[in-house]
């Protein structure tokens, strides 16, 4: 089965992206969703995360504070690199048994940080959703509420606009409305159905 990782900076239009393609019926696993699920209460993932973290980041419910965590990595790359030794395994193993299961033309995972992860080698084919830095700011303001200095700082952490655009084979340009959108999800719909392997 083709495997295509979808990826992009933060607001870039990701998830919208892979809700146009799901509209079109294409399987799609959202990484971010997997690390969710990975980090409930009573999972053992978490209790690595207790572990390793301290108490500090679970809450009285025992659901992780993922603010918390987040404060304790943004300025600490050992600390980051610790969690991403935690989580990425088990992402990626589940990943792979969810490609195994799937039947379909081709089918989508979502890895928002695919190139600074190191995971480019998990797909066939690389699909970054674009767009010019001040835009994201911009939607990701209007989205979250979150202030431009602090998106600037979560930029920072993330691959550069050069560095995906140098690493992806297709690309979807989201600086139009969402019929633009739209329009270019349905395009590569059809390429990707072209190239896959007949369903057998
Ligand atoms: P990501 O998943 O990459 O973080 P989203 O898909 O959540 O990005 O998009 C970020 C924000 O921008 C959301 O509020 C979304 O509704 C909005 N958005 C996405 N694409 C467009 C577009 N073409 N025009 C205007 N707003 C958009």
């Amino acid at each position: 089965m083709l495997t295509i990782a979808l990826t992009g900076g933060i607001g870039s239009g990701k998830s919208t992206v892979a809700d146009r393609f799901t509209r079109l019926g294409v399987p799609i696993l959202d990484a971010d969703v997997l690390a969710h699920a990975l980090t409930a209460p009573g999972e053992p993932t978490l209790e690595e995360i207790r572990a390793v973290f301290g108490p500090g980041v679970i809450q009285p419910d025992g659901a992780l504070d993922r603010a918390a965590l987040r404060r304790i990595v943004f300025d600490d790359p050992a600390a980051r690199r610790r969690l991403e030794a935690i989580l990425h395994p088990r992402i990626r193993v589940r990943m792979l048994a969810w490609l195994g299961e799937v039947r379909a033309p081709y089918a989508i995972l979502v890895i928002p940080l695919l190139f600074e992860t190191g995971q480019s080698d998990l797909a066939d084919r690389i699909l970054v959703v674009d767009l010019p830095e001040d835009e994201q700011v911009r939607r990701v303001q209007s989205r979250s509420g979150l202030d431009a200095a602090e998106i600037h700082r979560i930029l920072a952490t993330q691959a550069s606009r050069a560095e995906r655009l140098a690493g992806g084979d297709d690309r979807i340009d989201n600086s139009g409305d969402l019929a633009a959108l739209e329009a270019q999800v349905k395009r590569l719909h059809h390429l990707y159905l072209d190239l896959a392997q007949p369903v057998g």
